[in-house]
């Protein structure tokens, strides 16, 4: 059924890189077996899933969303990969994003982009906006994704799905294409709370193979998915998130938040206002930090390992092939961060930059702390807008970049963030997100709410 679906609709929504059709229904039958031979898999066995193409598998391509690696086929599976297989998921299909997770709408695909299927003239939000179209058209009931700055939480707001960052180093990275190593992690998308809850559990904990990985154990998320109370849970609205005027926040957007909290509220939490003064500072701080890491990251496109080589004739040098593969082979907003970073990085400026970004990244993390000694939980609108126009922001980088403003300080304290549905904007009748963020290891605590709103 969902093959049928995908063929019905994908030629317009175009979530997917990579479908074969009869490839997933061998993996179908391949779960089937291992059924029928009496082992116990787990309560996603047999589920179709889509994996974001920034994962390697060995049985299928793995672009990243990028030319540079057209045509390259990983010689490993990713852990998170491994661990779906070993579930019993199937693996339908690899799905469309931004070149190596760098943007907000998936229009930085070199591959094209993906369209929203509530609206399909606007963006299903990005970086992994294949996964969350899949989602929100019912091509597939879950997918992949990965959060290095919102690229979870804001796809799912703008397409009315849920969206799971969890815990830095609660699920691994080993596997995944590097974009910013210390801000990337892997997570779920579903059309419920209890569905993503499952899915999490299924990839996530330890990785011997992830050096950041966390040796602890998952948090209770699917325990917390069926508790779905809130009575007496403390939940802190951020003044610096939508709050003190809302500028730069659709109406729409904001009167569905307050609508949610005054929900969470009649449902028993206890409502506070919290401030974070830092966080005013994360848009920028993560923009030094995230780019210096993508320039140090996206060196081994060398040509000379992995897909795409240009101009090696025998006449060339080494070098000329690199800087004429790497010409071709990347996108403007990948050339655009390698530049940023290797500026950022570049001795005389590291401190001015880099280490000031750093400084503030602390500071963030203070403001989490301080907060979460008052509430449980905090709350915020996912994103300022919904779903934007394809086309409206790709010659605006800071325009587009401001779509991850509510996302953001997560990523760089390393906690865990939820986007769940709280309803449509009256404007332009597109879906709102609400983001419930919780401390490092709580993610539990995101589940729990969330399902309370459902
Ligand atoms: N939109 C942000 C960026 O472009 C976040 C991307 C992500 O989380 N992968 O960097």
């Amino acid at each position: 059924a969902h093959l049928d679906r995908i063929a019905e609709v994908d030629g317009e929504i175009h979530a997917f890189l990579h479908v074969d059709a009869e490839a997933a229904l061998a993996q179908a039958r391949a779960v089937d077996e291992r059924i029928a031979r009496g082992e116990r898999l787990g309560p996603l066995a047999g589920v179709p899933i889509a994996h974001k193409d920034v994962f390697t598998t060995v049985d299928m391509p793995t672009t990243a969303g990028s030319k540079i690696l057209e045509g390259w086929r990983p010689p490993y599976d990713a852990t998170v990969t491994r661990r779906l297989r070993e579930a019993g998921l199937v693996i339908i299909g690899k799905t469309n994003l931004d070149e190596f997770a760098m943007g907000s709408s998936t229009e930085n695909s070199a591959y094209g982009p993906t369209r929203n299927p509530w609206d399909t003239s606007r963006v299903p939000g990005g970086s992994s906006g294949g996964s969350s179209a899949a989602v929100a058209a019912y091509e597939v009931p879950l997918a992949t994704g990965t959060d290095t700055g919102g690229s979870i939480r804001q796809p799912a707001a703008v397409t009315g799905i849920v969206g799971m960052k969890p815990t830095y180093g609660g699920s691994s990275r080993y596997g995944l294409i590097a974009f910013a190593s210390s801000l990337d992690t892997p997570g779920p998308f579903a059309r419920t709370v209890l569905d993503a809850a499952l899915l999490h559990e299924a990839f996530s904990g330890h990785d011997p193979l992830d050096s950041t990985s966390i040796d602890a154990p998952v948090p209770p998320v699917v325990e917390a998915a069926r508790q779905a109370d809130v009575s007496g849970v403390r939940i802190g609205v951020v003044k610096e998130l939508g709050g003190e005027g809302g500028e730069g926040y659709q109406r729409g957007v904001l009167a569905r938040f307050t609508e949610a909290v005054e929900l969470l509220e009649s449902l028993g939490a206890k409502i506070v206002e919290v401030s974070c003064p830092a966080f005013t500072y994360a848009l920028p701080a993560y923009y030094l930090i995230a780019p210096s890491e993508c320039s140090s990251n996206l060196a081994r496109f060398d040509a000379m390992r992995y897909g795409l080589r240009v101009g090696d004739d025998g006449s060339r040098s080494a070098e000329e092939v690199m800087a004429l593969t790497r010409a071709a082979g990347f996108g403007p907003e990948v050339k655009r961060r390698i530049m940023l970073g290797t500026y950022a990085l570049s001795s005389g400026y590291y401190d001015a930059y880099y280490g000031q970004a750093q400084k503030v990244r602390t500071l963030i993390m203070r403001d989490f702390e301080a907060a979460f000694q008052q509430a449980d939980v905090l709350v915020s609108p996912t994103t300022p807008t919904t779903a934007f126009p394809i086309g409206e922001r790709v010659d605006d980088p800071m325009a587009m970049y401001l779509a991850d403003l509510c996302t953001i300080p997560s990523n760089l304290a390393g906690n865990a963030a939820i986007s769940v549905p709280c309803g449509l904007a009256d404007e332009d009748d597109l879906p709102v997100g609400l983001q419930i963020m919780a401390p490092v290891l709580s993610d539990d605590r995101c589940y729990r709410v969330a399902a309370a709103l459902e």
